[in-house]
Protein backbone atom coordinates (compact mmCIF):
# COMPACT_ATOMS: atom_id res chain seq x y z
CA UNK A 1 0.00 0.00 0.00
CA UNK A 2 2.75 2.59 0.95
CA UNK A 3 4.47 1.96 -2.65
CA UNK A 4 1.19 2.85 -4.56
CA UNK A 5 0.33 5.91 -2.12
CA UNK A 6 3.22 7.16 -2.62
CA UNK A 7 3.81 6.65 -6.51
CA UNK A 8 0.62 8.12 -6.37
CA UNK A 9 0.65 11.31 -4.53
CA UNK A 10 -1.90 13.24 -2.48
CA UNK A 11 -5.34 12.70 -4.25
CA UNK A 12 -4.19 9.80 -5.96
CA UNK A 13 -5.56 7.49 -3.74
CA UNK A 14 -8.31 7.50 -0.61
CA UNK A 15 -9.32 5.32 2.17
CA UNK A 16 -11.82 7.31 3.20
CA UNK A 17 -15.17 5.28 3.71
CA UNK A 18 -17.17 8.42 2.33
CA UNK A 19 -15.33 8.51 -0.83
CA UNK A 20 -15.18 4.96 -1.46
CA UNK A 21 -18.54 3.80 0.01
CA UNK A 22 -20.27 4.46 -3.70
CA UNK A 23 -17.62 2.81 -5.45
CA UNK A 24 -18.58 -0.52 -3.38
CA UNK A 25 -22.22 -0.55 -4.17
CA UNK A 26 -23.91 -1.36 -7.32
CA UNK A 27 -26.79 0.62 -8.59
CA UNK A 28 -29.65 -1.65 -7.37
CA UNK A 29 -27.71 -2.07 -4.52
CA UNK A 30 -27.66 -5.95 -5.00
CA UNK A 31 -23.78 -6.67 -4.31
CA UNK A 32 -21.63 -5.37 -1.62
CA UNK A 33 -17.82 -4.84 -1.97
CA UNK A 34 -15.17 -4.00 0.32
CA UNK A 35 -11.25 -3.10 -0.69
CA UNK A 36 -8.25 -1.76 1.14
CA UNK A 37 -7.41 1.00 -1.32
CA UNK A 38 -9.14 3.65 -3.93
CA UNK A 39 -6.62 4.60 -6.32
CA UNK A 40 -7.74 7.54 -9.32
CA UNK A 41 -4.85 7.50 -11.60
CA UNK A 42 -4.32 10.46 -13.58
CA UNK A 43 -2.22 9.47 -16.45
CA UNK A 44 -1.59 6.15 -18.43
CA UNK A 45 1.56 6.28 -16.61
CA UNK A 46 0.39 6.13 -13.59
CA UNK A 47 -1.81 3.37 -14.05
CA UNK A 48 1.19 1.33 -15.37
CA UNK A 49 3.45 2.79 -11.65
CA UNK A 50 0.08 1.28 -10.16
CA UNK A 51 -0.41 -2.40 -12.22
CA UNK A 52 3.38 -2.55 -12.02
CA UNK A 53 3.56 -2.58 -8.57
CA UNK A 54 0.75 -5.12 -8.06
CA UNK A 55 2.36 -7.43 -10.10
CA UNK A 56 5.45 -7.16 -8.23
CA UNK A 57 3.93 -8.00 -4.96
CA UNK A 58 1.15 -9.92 -6.06
CA UNK A 59 -1.72 -7.43 -4.93
CA UNK A 60 -5.06 -7.73 -7.14
CA UNK A 61 -6.84 -5.23 -8.90
CA UNK A 62 -10.40 -4.41 -9.65
CA UNK A 63 -10.76 -1.89 -11.97
CA UNK A 64 -13.85 0.38 -12.33
CA UNK A 65 -15.54 2.72 -15.01
CA UNK A 66 -18.94 3.80 -13.70
CA UNK A 67 -20.05 1.65 -11.85
CA UNK A 68 -22.98 1.11 -14.02
CA UNK A 69 -22.20 -2.64 -14.70
CA UNK A 70 -24.88 -5.64 -14.08
CA UNK A 71 -22.92 -8.62 -12.81
CA UNK A 72 -20.69 -7.56 -10.18
CA UNK A 73 -17.53 -7.10 -12.16
CA UNK A 74 -16.86 -3.67 -11.23
CA UNK A 75 -17.29 -4.21 -7.29
CA UNK A 76 -14.21 -5.29 -5.24
CA UNK A 77 -14.11 -7.98 -2.69
CA UNK A 78 -11.24 -7.10 -0.92
CA UNK A 79 -9.04 -5.57 -4.01
CA UNK A 80 -7.20 -3.01 -5.02
CA UNK A 81 -10.00 -0.40 -6.61
CA UNK A 82 -8.19 0.76 -9.83
CA UNK A 83 -11.10 3.86 -10.79
CA UNK A 84 -10.39 5.41 -14.39
CA UNK A 85 -12.55 8.73 -13.53
CA UNK A 86 -9.73 10.76 -13.81
CA UNK A 87 -9.04 9.27 -17.29
CA UNK A 88 -11.28 11.84 -18.78
CA UNK A 89 -8.74 13.62 -21.59
CA UNK A 90 -10.57 13.68 -25.31
CA UNK A 91 -6.91 12.92 -27.51
CA UNK A 92 -8.29 13.69 -30.80
CA UNK A 93 -12.01 13.97 -32.99
CA UNK A 94 -10.90 13.32 -36.31
CA UNK A 95 -14.10 13.34 -39.50
CA UNK A 96 -11.69 12.65 -42.10
CA UNK A 97 -10.60 9.42 -40.16
CA UNK A 98 -13.66 9.10 -38.97
CA UNK A 99 -12.81 8.08 -35.44
CA UNK A 100 -11.64 9.94 -31.95
CA UNK A 101 -9.74 8.69 -29.66
CA UNK A 102 -11.11 9.01 -26.05
CA UNK A 103 -9.13 8.31 -22.69
CA UNK A 104 -11.21 4.94 -20.93
CA UNK A 105 -13.28 7.54 -18.40
CA UNK A 106 -14.80 9.57 -20.21
CA UNK A 107 -18.66 8.97 -20.18
CA UNK A 108 -20.62 7.53 -23.23
CA UNK A 109 -22.64 11.05 -23.15
CA UNK A 110 -19.61 12.99 -23.64
CA UNK A 111 -18.50 10.97 -26.20
CA UNK A 112 -21.88 11.25 -28.26
CA UNK A 113 -20.98 15.22 -27.59
CA UNK A 114 -17.72 15.09 -29.16
CA UNK A 115 -19.22 12.81 -31.82
CA UNK A 116 -21.58 15.74 -32.79
CA UNK A 117 -19.25 18.45 -32.33
CA UNK A 118 -17.89 17.62 -35.29
CA UNK A 119 -20.82 16.92 -37.38
CA UNK A 120 -20.60 12.89 -36.97
CA UNK A 121 -22.40 10.22 -34.53
CA UNK A 122 -20.85 7.45 -32.28
CA UNK A 123 -23.77 5.13 -32.38
CA UNK A 124 -23.12 2.40 -29.31
CA UNK A 125 -26.56 3.43 -27.06
CA UNK A 126 -27.49 2.62 -23.74
CA UNK A 127 -29.63 3.97 -21.12
CA UNK A 128 -26.56 4.19 -18.42
CA UNK A 129 -24.88 6.96 -20.70
CA UNK A 130 -24.48 9.57 -18.06
CA UNK A 131 -22.30 7.71 -15.92
CA UNK A 132 -20.84 4.72 -18.01
CA UNK A 133 -17.71 4.86 -19.74
CA UNK A 134 -15.55 4.32 -22.75
CA UNK A 135 -13.18 1.40 -20.47
CA UNK A 136 -16.61 0.12 -19.08
CA UNK A 137 -18.23 -0.16 -22.09
CA UNK A 138 -14.87 -2.07 -23.91
CA UNK A 139 -14.63 -4.32 -21.50
CA UNK A 140 -18.00 -5.64 -21.15
CA UNK A 141 -18.38 -5.33 -25.45
CA UNK A 142 -21.68 -3.18 -24.42
CA UNK A 143 -24.27 -3.79 -26.89
CA UNK A 144 -27.92 -1.59 -26.35
CA UNK A 145 -30.34 -0.01 -28.93
CA UNK A 146 -27.99 0.31 -32.28
CA UNK A 147 -26.40 -3.32 -32.57
CA UNK A 148 -28.84 -4.36 -35.11
CA UNK A 149 -27.67 -1.66 -37.69
CA UNK A 150 -23.87 -1.29 -36.21
CA UNK A 151 -22.51 -4.09 -34.21
CA UNK A 152 -21.89 -4.24 -30.43
CA UNK A 153 -18.92 -2.22 -28.74
CA UNK A 154 -16.51 -4.68 -30.15
CA UNK A 155 -16.98 -3.26 -33.95
CA UNK A 156 -16.71 0.30 -32.93
CA UNK A 157 -12.86 0.05 -31.52
CA UNK A 158 -10.61 0.74 -34.03
CA UNK A 159 -7.70 0.57 -31.46
CA UNK A 160 -7.03 0.69 -27.62
CA UNK A 161 -3.81 1.87 -25.39
CA UNK A 162 -3.70 -0.66 -22.46
CA UNK A 163 -1.66 -1.36 -19.23
CA UNK A 164 -1.06 -5.23 -19.17
CA UNK A 165 -1.23 -7.29 -16.04
CA UNK A 166 2.76 -7.26 -15.77
CA UNK A 167 2.41 -3.27 -15.81
CA UNK A 168 4.21 -2.75 -19.76
CA UNK A 169 2.07 0.11 -21.45
CA UNK A 170 0.31 -1.20 -24.96
CA UNK A 171 0.13 1.41 -27.44
CA UNK A 172 -2.48 -0.52 -30.12
CA UNK A 173 -3.79 3.11 -30.50
CA UNK A 174 -4.50 2.31 -34.29
CA UNK A 175 -7.19 3.89 -36.26
CA UNK A 176 -7.16 1.88 -39.55
CA UNK A 177 -10.46 -0.34 -40.75
CA UNK A 178 -8.13 -2.79 -41.92
CA UNK A 179 -4.79 -4.37 -40.32
CA UNK A 180 -4.91 -8.24 -41.24
CA UNK A 181 -1.23 -8.28 -39.45
CA UNK A 182 -1.98 -11.38 -37.09
CA UNK A 183 -3.81 -11.91 -34.14
CA UNK A 184 -5.79 -9.18 -33.07
CA UNK A 185 -4.90 -8.15 -29.10
CA UNK A 186 -7.18 -5.31 -28.61
CA UNK A 187 -10.51 -7.96 -29.59
CA UNK A 188 -9.32 -9.98 -26.25
CA UNK A 189 -9.00 -6.87 -24.45
CA UNK A 190 -12.59 -6.06 -25.41
CA UNK A 191 -15.37 -7.79 -23.43
CA UNK A 192 -12.19 -9.24 -20.48
CA UNK A 193 -14.10 -7.21 -17.95
CA UNK A 194 -10.84 -6.24 -16.87
CA UNK A 195 -8.75 -9.86 -16.74
CA UNK A 196 -6.28 -9.13 -18.96
CA UNK A 197 -5.59 -5.58 -18.11
CA UNK A 198 -6.74 -1.77 -17.50
CA UNK A 199 -7.88 -0.07 -20.94
CA UNK A 200 -6.55 3.34 -20.44
CA UNK A 201 -7.60 4.67 -23.93
CA UNK A 202 -9.28 3.92 -27.49
CA UNK A 203 -9.88 4.81 -30.94
CA UNK A 204 -13.35 4.55 -32.17
CA UNK A 205 -15.26 4.78 -35.24
CA UNK A 206 -17.29 7.34 -36.37
CA UNK A 207 -20.60 7.46 -38.45
CA UNK A 208 -22.29 10.07 -40.51
CA UNK A 209 -25.56 12.18 -39.08
CA UNK A 210 -28.63 11.00 -40.41
CA UNK A 211 -30.55 13.19 -42.23
CA UNK A 212 -34.17 11.96 -41.10
CA UNK A 213 -35.68 9.70 -38.59
CA UNK A 214 -39.16 8.04 -37.68
CA UNK A 215 -39.79 6.27 -34.70
CA UNK A 216 -43.43 4.58 -33.70
CA UNK A 217 -44.95 1.96 -31.24
CA UNK A 218 -46.72 -0.78 -33.26
CA UNK A 219 -49.55 -2.65 -31.25
CA UNK A 220 -49.00 -6.36 -32.18
CA UNK A 221 -50.71 -10.29 -31.70
CA UNK A 222 -47.65 -12.17 -30.72
CA UNK A 223 -43.26 -12.31 -30.80
CA UNK A 224 -44.15 -14.16 -34.59
CA UNK A 225 -45.69 -11.38 -35.92
CA UNK A 226 -42.66 -8.85 -34.44
CA UNK A 227 -40.11 -11.05 -36.32
CA UNK A 228 -42.28 -11.44 -39.76
CA UNK A 229 -42.55 -7.15 -39.40
CA UNK A 230 -38.28 -6.83 -38.55
CA UNK A 231 -37.87 -9.37 -41.91
CA UNK A 232 -40.33 -6.50 -44.13
CA UNK A 233 -38.89 -4.02 -42.29
CA UNK A 234 -35.15 -5.30 -43.37
CA UNK A 235 -36.46 -6.00 -46.61
CA UNK A 236 -38.18 -2.96 -47.43
CA UNK A 237 -36.13 0.46 -46.04
CA UNK A 238 -32.23 -1.21 -47.85
CA UNK A 239 -31.43 -1.92 -44.39
CA UNK A 240 -32.49 1.43 -42.66
CA UNK A 241 -34.05 -0.53 -39.45
CA UNK A 242 -32.06 1.63 -36.61
CA UNK A 243 -33.82 -0.32 -33.67
CA UNK A 244 -36.49 -2.48 -33.19
CA UNK A 245 -37.30 -3.48 -29.84
CA UNK A 246 -40.17 -6.11 -28.61
CA UNK A 247 -42.21 -5.39 -25.48
CA UNK A 248 -44.96 -7.40 -23.44
CA UNK A 249 -47.65 -6.29 -22.30
CA UNK A 250 -46.98 -6.52 -18.60
CA UNK A 251 -44.03 -4.63 -19.01
CA UNK A 252 -45.14 -1.95 -21.54
CA UNK A 253 -48.07 -1.69 -18.39
CA UNK A 254 -45.82 -1.24 -15.64
CA UNK A 255 -43.64 0.82 -16.87
CA UNK A 256 -46.64 3.75 -18.14
CA UNK A 257 -48.23 2.93 -14.72
CA UNK A 258 -44.72 3.33 -12.88
CA UNK A 259 -42.53 6.09 -14.52
CA UNK A 260 -43.77 9.18 -14.24
CA UNK A 261 -44.78 11.59 -17.07
CA UNK A 262 -45.36 8.45 -19.32
CA UNK A 263 -48.69 7.70 -21.13
CA UNK A 264 -49.78 4.97 -23.32
CA UNK A 265 -49.67 6.27 -27.12
CA UNK A 266 -52.23 3.72 -28.39
CA UNK A 267 -55.79 4.04 -27.38
CA UNK A 268 -56.04 0.05 -26.87
CA UNK A 269 -53.99 -2.43 -24.86
CA UNK A 270 -52.23 -5.03 -27.13
CA UNK A 271 -50.84 -8.25 -25.89
CA UNK A 272 -47.62 -7.01 -27.60
CA UNK A 273 -45.25 -4.20 -28.78
CA UNK A 274 -42.39 -3.12 -31.11
CA UNK A 275 -40.74 0.17 -30.82
CA UNK A 276 -39.55 0.88 -34.33
CA UNK A 277 -36.82 3.43 -35.55
CA UNK A 278 -36.03 4.16 -39.15
CA UNK A 279 -33.34 6.56 -39.87
CA UNK A 280 -31.83 7.50 -43.32
CA UNK A 281 -29.17 10.22 -44.99
CA UNK A 282 -31.59 11.45 -47.04
CA UNK A 283 -34.15 14.11 -45.19
CA UNK A 284 -37.73 12.82 -45.31
CA UNK A 285 -36.90 9.26 -46.52
CA UNK A 286 -37.32 7.32 -42.77
CA UNK A 287 -40.65 9.18 -42.58
CA UNK A 288 -41.89 8.00 -46.24
CA UNK A 289 -40.34 4.49 -45.65
CA UNK A 290 -42.07 4.16 -42.22
CA UNK A 291 -45.51 4.96 -43.30
CA UNK A 292 -45.11 2.74 -45.80
CA UNK A 293 -44.28 -0.02 -43.92
CA UNK A 294 -47.03 0.40 -41.26
CA UNK A 295 -49.62 1.04 -43.67
CA UNK A 296 -48.61 -2.77 -45.77
CA UNK A 297 -48.36 -4.29 -42.17
CA UNK A 298 -51.64 -2.99 -40.92
CA UNK A 299 -53.19 -4.55 -44.25
CA UNK A 300 -51.93 -7.58 -44.24
CA UNK A 301 -52.81 -8.12 -40.69
CA UNK A 302 -49.48 -7.97 -38.77
CA UNK A 303 -50.21 -5.51 -36.80
CA UNK A 304 -52.94 -4.00 -34.57
CA UNK A 305 -52.43 -0.51 -34.48
CA UNK A 306 -49.12 2.31 -34.70
CA UNK A 307 -48.58 5.68 -33.22
CA UNK A 308 -45.85 7.27 -35.00
CA UNK A 309 -44.27 10.22 -33.17
CA UNK A 310 -44.61 13.43 -34.74
CA UNK A 311 -42.20 15.69 -33.21
CA UNK A 312 -38.74 14.90 -31.01
CA UNK A 313 -40.48 15.19 -28.14
CA UNK A 314 -42.78 12.32 -29.02
CA UNK A 315 -39.95 10.28 -30.41
CA UNK A 316 -37.91 10.66 -27.05
CA UNK A 317 -41.80 9.65 -25.29
CA UNK A 318 -41.56 6.56 -26.88
CA UNK A 319 -37.90 5.69 -26.11
CA UNK A 320 -38.44 6.56 -22.81
CA UNK A 321 -41.18 3.57 -22.52
CA UNK A 322 -38.81 1.23 -23.89
CA UNK A 323 -35.61 2.79 -21.72
CA UNK A 324 -37.99 2.85 -18.48
CA UNK A 325 -38.91 -0.73 -18.51
CA UNK A 326 -36.13 -1.89 -15.73
CA UNK A 327 -37.49 1.63 -13.57
CA UNK A 328 -41.04 0.38 -14.21
CA UNK A 329 -40.75 -3.21 -12.24
CA UNK A 330 -38.89 -1.63 -9.80
CA UNK A 331 -42.20 -1.12 -7.41
CA UNK A 332 -43.47 -4.23 -8.22
CA UNK A 333 -40.88 -6.21 -5.67
CA UNK A 334 -38.22 -9.07 -6.05
CA UNK A 335 -37.37 -9.58 -10.16
CA UNK A 336 -35.08 -12.21 -11.42
CA UNK A 337 -33.16 -11.06 -14.60
CA UNK A 338 -31.92 -12.63 -17.64
CA UNK A 339 -30.17 -11.44 -20.41
CA UNK A 340 -30.47 -13.93 -23.02
CA UNK A 341 -29.81 -14.10 -26.96
CA UNK A 342 -30.99 -16.90 -29.35
CA UNK A 343 -31.52 -16.78 -33.12
CA UNK A 344 -34.01 -14.28 -34.56
CA UNK A 345 -35.79 -16.55 -35.60
CA UNK A 346 -36.45 -18.67 -32.42
CA UNK A 347 -37.92 -15.69 -30.28
CA UNK A 348 -40.85 -17.05 -30.70
CA UNK A 349 -40.52 -20.66 -29.31
CA UNK A 350 -37.73 -19.15 -26.37
CA UNK A 351 -40.77 -17.11 -25.38
CA UNK A 352 -43.49 -19.63 -25.56
CA UNK A 353 -41.45 -22.50 -23.69
CA UNK A 354 -40.05 -20.27 -21.05
CA UNK A 355 -43.14 -18.70 -20.07
CA UNK A 356 -44.84 -22.02 -20.03
CA UNK A 357 -41.87 -23.19 -18.05
CA UNK A 358 -41.75 -20.64 -15.75
CA UNK A 359 -45.73 -20.48 -14.96
CA UNK A 360 -45.85 -24.27 -14.28
CA UNK A 361 -42.64 -24.02 -11.62
CA UNK A 362 -43.49 -20.77 -10.04
CA UNK A 363 -47.52 -20.26 -10.42
CA UNK A 364 -48.42 -16.40 -10.09
CA UNK A 365 -44.97 -14.92 -10.82
CA UNK A 366 -45.19 -11.81 -13.25
CA UNK A 367 -43.31 -12.53 -16.54
CA UNK A 368 -41.35 -9.01 -17.93
CA UNK A 369 -40.06 -10.08 -21.61
CA UNK A 370 -38.57 -7.37 -23.50
CA UNK A 371 -35.82 -6.31 -25.32
CA UNK A 372 -33.71 -5.66 -28.24
CA UNK A 373 -35.02 -8.56 -30.12
CA UNK A 374 -33.96 -7.39 -33.90
CA UNK A 375 -30.45 -8.91 -32.67
CA UNK A 376 -31.97 -12.09 -30.81
CA UNK A 377 -31.91 -10.51 -27.13
CA UNK A 378 -34.24 -10.55 -24.88
CA UNK A 379 -34.09 -9.74 -21.09
CA UNK A 380 -36.09 -12.23 -19.70
CA UNK A 381 -37.39 -10.64 -16.57
CA UNK A 382 -38.98 -12.70 -13.88
CA UNK A 383 -41.07 -10.49 -10.81
CA UNK A 384 -42.48 -12.14 -7.71
CA UNK A 385 -46.10 -12.94 -7.64
CA UNK A 386 -48.67 -9.62 -6.75
CA UNK A 387 -48.41 -9.32 -2.67
CA UNK A 388 -46.12 -12.45 -3.00
CA UNK A 389 -42.68 -12.13 -0.47
CA UNK A 390 -39.70 -10.70 -1.88
CA UNK A 391 -37.29 -12.56 0.31
CA UNK A 392 -38.91 -16.06 -0.94
CA UNK A 393 -38.95 -15.04 -4.47
CA UNK A 394 -35.31 -14.00 -4.03
CA UNK A 395 -34.26 -17.60 -2.74
CA UNK A 396 -35.55 -19.11 -5.76
CA UNK A 397 -33.59 -16.99 -8.34
CA UNK A 398 -31.18 -19.85 -8.73
CA UNK A 399 -33.54 -22.12 -9.67
CA UNK A 400 -35.32 -20.03 -12.24
CA UNK A 401 -32.44 -18.87 -13.70
CA UNK A 402 -31.81 -22.64 -14.89
CA UNK A 403 -35.00 -23.37 -16.52
CA UNK A 404 -34.67 -20.01 -18.82
CA UNK A 405 -31.08 -21.11 -19.19
CA UNK A 406 -31.67 -24.22 -20.19
CA UNK A 407 -33.99 -23.28 -22.68
CA UNK A 408 -31.97 -20.96 -23.88
CA UNK A 409 -28.71 -23.28 -24.15
CA UNK A 410 -31.29 -25.38 -26.15
CA UNK A 411 -31.74 -23.08 -28.92
CA UNK A 412 -28.35 -22.61 -29.42
CA UNK A 413 -28.29 -19.24 -27.50
CA UNK A 414 -26.11 -17.37 -24.79
CA UNK A 415 -27.08 -16.85 -21.09
CA UNK A 416 -25.44 -13.53 -21.37
CA UNK A 417 -26.11 -11.57 -24.56
CA UNK A 418 -24.42 -8.22 -23.62
CA UNK A 419 -23.84 -7.96 -19.71
CA UNK A 420 -21.25 -10.12 -19.57
CA UNK A 421 -20.41 -12.93 -16.86
CA UNK A 422 -18.80 -10.68 -13.85
CA UNK A 423 -18.80 -12.53 -10.55
CA UNK A 424 -22.27 -13.07 -10.90
CA UNK A 425 -22.50 -15.57 -14.17
CA UNK A 426 -18.71 -17.18 -14.43
CA UNK A 427 -19.96 -19.84 -12.61
CA UNK A 428 -23.03 -20.37 -14.34
CA UNK A 429 -21.38 -20.38 -17.75
CA UNK A 430 -18.47 -22.84 -16.61
CA UNK A 431 -22.05 -25.32 -17.38
CA UNK A 432 -22.47 -24.26 -20.68
CA UNK A 433 -19.24 -23.44 -22.50
CA UNK A 434 -17.45 -25.86 -24.53
CA UNK A 435 -14.72 -26.88 -22.16
CA UNK A 436 -12.30 -26.94 -24.73
CA UNK A 437 -13.18 -23.41 -25.38
CA UNK A 438 -12.69 -22.54 -21.88
CA UNK A 439 -9.31 -24.48 -21.50
CA UNK A 440 -7.78 -22.28 -24.60
CA UNK A 441 -9.28 -19.24 -22.60
CA UNK A 442 -7.63 -20.23 -19.57
CA UNK A 443 -4.34 -20.99 -21.09
CA UNK A 444 -4.32 -17.00 -22.96
CA UNK A 445 -4.99 -15.41 -19.30
CA UNK A 446 -2.46 -17.09 -17.61
CA UNK A 447 0.22 -16.37 -20.12
CA UNK A 448 -0.52 -12.70 -19.68
CA UNK A 449 -1.66 -12.95 -15.59
CA UNK A 450 0.78 -15.50 -14.25
CA UNK A 451 -0.79 -14.34 -10.77
CA UNK A 452 -4.11 -13.62 -11.47
CA UNK A 453 -3.91 -10.12 -10.09
CA UNK A 454 -6.35 -8.57 -12.69
CA UNK A 455 -10.03 -9.23 -11.61
CA UNK A 456 -9.16 -12.33 -10.16
CA UNK A 457 -12.88 -13.82 -9.21
CA UNK A 458 -14.06 -12.65 -12.85
CA UNK A 459 -14.02 -15.27 -16.03
CA UNK A 460 -12.95 -18.61 -15.87
C1 LIG B 1 -29.95 1.73 -16.65
C2 LIG B 1 -28.92 0.83 -17.28
C3 LIG B 1 -29.09 0.41 -18.61
C4 LIG B 1 -28.15 -0.41 -19.21
N1 LIG B 1 -28.35 -0.80 -20.50
C5 LIG B 1 -27.44 -1.58 -21.10
C6 LIG B 1 -27.63 -2.00 -22.45
O1 LIG B 1 -28.64 -1.70 -23.09
N2 LIG B 1 -26.67 -2.76 -23.01
C7 LIG B 1 -25.55 -3.14 -22.34
O2 LIG B 1 -24.71 -3.82 -22.91
N3 LIG B 1 -25.35 -2.77 -21.05
C8 LIG B 1 -26.26 -2.01 -20.43
N4 LIG B 1 -26.07 -1.64 -19.12
C9 LIG B 1 -24.89 -2.12 -18.40
C10 LIG B 1 -23.69 -1.15 -18.29
O3 LIG B 1 -24.06 0.18 -18.48
C11 LIG B 1 -22.60 -1.56 -19.28
O4 LIG B 1 -22.12 -2.84 -18.92
C12 LIG B 1 -21.41 -0.60 -19.34
O5 LIG B 1 -20.59 -1.01 -20.38
C13 LIG B 1 -20.56 -0.55 -18.08
O6 LIG B 1 -19.73 0.59 -18.13
P1 LIG B 1 -19.09 1.20 -16.79
O7 LIG B 1 -18.15 2.27 -17.16
O8 LIG B 1 -20.14 1.58 -15.82
O9 LIG B 1 -18.27 -0.04 -16.26
P2 LIG B 1 -18.22 -0.67 -14.80
O10 LIG B 1 -19.57 -1.07 -14.36
O11 LIG B 1 -17.47 0.22 -13.88
O12 LIG B 1 -17.35 -1.97 -15.10
C14 LIG B 1 -17.85 -3.01 -15.88
C15 LIG B 1 -16.75 -4.08 -16.10
O13 LIG B 1 -15.71 -3.53 -16.87
C16 LIG B 1 -14.47 -3.51 -16.15
N5 LIG B 1 -13.82 -2.24 -16.48
C17 LIG B 1 -14.36 -0.99 -16.37
N6 LIG B 1 -13.49 -0.08 -16.86
C18 LIG B 1 -12.40 -0.77 -17.28
C19 LIG B 1 -11.16 -0.39 -17.89
N7 LIG B 1 -10.88 0.87 -18.18
N8 LIG B 1 -10.27 -1.37 -18.19
C20 LIG B 1 -10.53 -2.68 -17.91
N9 LIG B 1 -11.68 -3.08 -17.32
C21 LIG B 1 -12.60 -2.14 -17.03
C22 LIG B 1 -14.86 -3.69 -14.68
O14 LIG B 1 -13.85 -4.31 -13.95
C23 LIG B 1 -16.11 -4.55 -14.81
O15 LIG B 1 -15.74 -5.90 -14.95
C24 LIG B 1 -27.01 -0.83 -18.48
C25 LIG B 1 -26.84 -0.42 -17.15
C26 LIG B 1 -27.78 0.40 -16.56
C27 LIG B 1 -27.54 0.84 -15.14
Amino acid sequence: MSRLKAVLGEGGWSQDRDVIAPKLVEWRGRWQGETPLLVTPRSTAEVAAVVGICAAEGVAITPQGGNTGLVAGQIPRGEILLSTQKLTAIRDVDPIDDAMVLEAGVTLYEAHQQAAKVGRRFTVGVASEGSCTIGGLISTNAGGTAVLRYGMMREQVLGIEAVLPNGEIWNGLKRLRKDNTGYDLKQLLIGAEGTLGIVTAASLKLQALLASRAVAIVGLASPANAIQLLARAKDETGGAVEAFELMGRLGFELTVRNVPGLRDPLPEAHPWYVLIEIASGEPGAAEAALERLLAGALERGLIADAAVAQTETQMKAFWHIREGHSAGQKPEGAVWKHDVSVPVSKIPDFIGQANAAIEKSFPGTRIVAFGHVGDGNVHYDVLQPVGGDGDAHGAQREAGAKIVHDITAGFGGSISAEHGLGAMKTAEALTYKDPIEVAALRAIRGALDPQRIMNPRVLF
